[in-house]
């Protein structure tokens, strides 16, 4: 079994301030498709009947469990960027300013000897990625900081991540979800820089300064229940405006959910998103990260992205109120075991209200998993708030107005 492969080291991360330990997702550098010793490798997120080889999934006790699509239909599957690209067409566009996009890369240095691509000059290193790096960049033109993500496109183009696909396709795709995505709590992509005489390809996003403050401040060690409610609200706020587009974030967890310096918290890493045509939200295989993958990705099913999410959110919400994960185990085959059989354990001392919320969040069957619509009208989450209010974006305000 995969867990096997891996030491507790290899696979924990630390988040900030240490409270929160990850598995780190793999190095997709040393990685070929098909290698079974390759259980995070992009290409277990295929939608449903695409091809596939390797099935290294945790499969509980039982063998007969299905690891590959039962009817064996291969059906062929929409690419994102088709389905981005129709919807662009039918007008179905939030943003008012696109993307910009940039064919010319001028490499400089400004006065005191920094780095510059085009009006960028480097600051520091802020990120490593999966695929590439993260760098803090300050422009001359408008004096603001922008986070960018440099990738080496010959790299990507040797990594091959499916069947047909390399990491270059899984960049891709980020950006073209990025390019379609506007709303306050989603980190915005501002320009994309693709010289093609240039090996680097950079997706500039808007700086988002922070990550958890999470210094024990609550009484078992999480955020508290204010802080936590109120990132949630954001998060939740974020995640069903994707959703409502019919896009699966698919890696939902602290590490990527950034917090503004007014408090504010902003989605990001957009690298395993999917996008569907319609509501049809089937996946199998999922990418993320283990221990905030639900029980019916860690049985190599057939899952709903959306519930994905939804279970990775109350993983979340764990972390934030009680500062440890629900469900680690010493391997990731102990972890999945105790993700798909471990009764929910949530101390006494947690108000029922949110007793409750984390129950229905982590709810083992997604059929009863609480909706994120209705997370929104929860009692724990409407606080004194009051319910979080429906977002009308852009495209769905003009499409009202037809
Ligand atoms: P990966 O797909 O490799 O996880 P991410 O998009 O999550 O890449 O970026 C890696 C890290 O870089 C993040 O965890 C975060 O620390 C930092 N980072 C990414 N985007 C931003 C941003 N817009 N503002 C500030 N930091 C960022
Ligand atoms: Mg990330």
């Amino acid at each position: 079994m995969c867990g096997d492969l891996f030491s507790m080291s290899d696979l924990t991360d630390m988040g900030c301030c240490g409270c929160f330990g990850f598995f780190r997702k793999p190095r997709r550098s040393l990685v070929s498709f098909g290698d079974p010793s390759a259980p995070f490798s992009r290409d277990f997120l295929l939608p449903e009947g695409t091809e596939d080889a390797d099935s290294s999934f945790y499969g509980g006790d039982n063998p007969s469990l299905p690891h590959e699509n039962d009817n064996g239909s291969r059906r062929s599957v929409k690419r994102s960027e088709e389905i981005l690209l129709a919807r662009a067409q039918n007008g179905l566009i939030c943003r008012e300013v696109p993307v910009k996009e940039t064919q010319k890369r001028t490499v400089s240095e400004d006065e005191n000897g920094n780095k510059m691509i085009n009006e960028y000059v480097r600051l520091y290193k802020i990120g490593s990625g999966s695929y590439g790096k993260v760098v803090l960049y300050q422009s001359v033109k408008d004096g603001k900081q922008y986070a960018i993500k440099v990738f080496h496109k010959p790299y990507l183009l040797k990594l091959r991540v499916g069947p047909s696909e390399t990491a270059m396709t899984d960049v891709l795709r980020e950006v073209s979800i990025m390019k379609m995505l506007d709303h306050p709590n989603i980190v915005n992509l501002v320009e994309v820089i693709d010289d093609p005489s240039a090996d680097n390809f950079y997706m500039v996003l808007e700086y988002v300064e922070g990550k958890w403050v999470c210094e024990g401040s609550g009484p078992t060690g999480g955020l508290g229940e204010n802080t936590s409610r109120r990132y949630l609200r954001d998060i939740v706020a974020g995640l069903m405006y994707l959703h409502s587009h019919n896009i699966i974030h698919g890696d939902i967890k602290p590490d990527n959910l950034l917090v503004t310096s007014s408090g504010m918290v902003k989605i990001g890493d957009f690298s395993v998103s999917q996008v569907f045509e319609d509501d049809n939200d089937v996946l199998r295989r999922s990418p993320g990260t283990p221990v905030f993958t639900a029980p019916e990705c860690c049985l190599g099913l057939t899952y709903h992205g959306r519930a994905a999410d939804t279970w990775a959110l109350g993983v979340t919400l764990h972390c934030m109120v009680l500062g440890q994960y629900p469900f680690l185990g010493d391997t990731l085959h102990d972890t999945y075991d105790k993700i798909v059989k471990k009764p929910l354990l949530i101390p006494d001392d947690v108000t029922p209200q949110l007793k409750d919320l984390l129950e229905g969040l982590l709810c083992k069957d997604p059929q009863n998993r609480i909706t994120l619509q209705a997370v929104a009208k929860h009692p724990w989450v409407i606080g004194e708030e009051g319910p979080i209010p429906e977002y009308v974006c852009r495209c769905r305000r003009n499409s009202l107005h037809e």
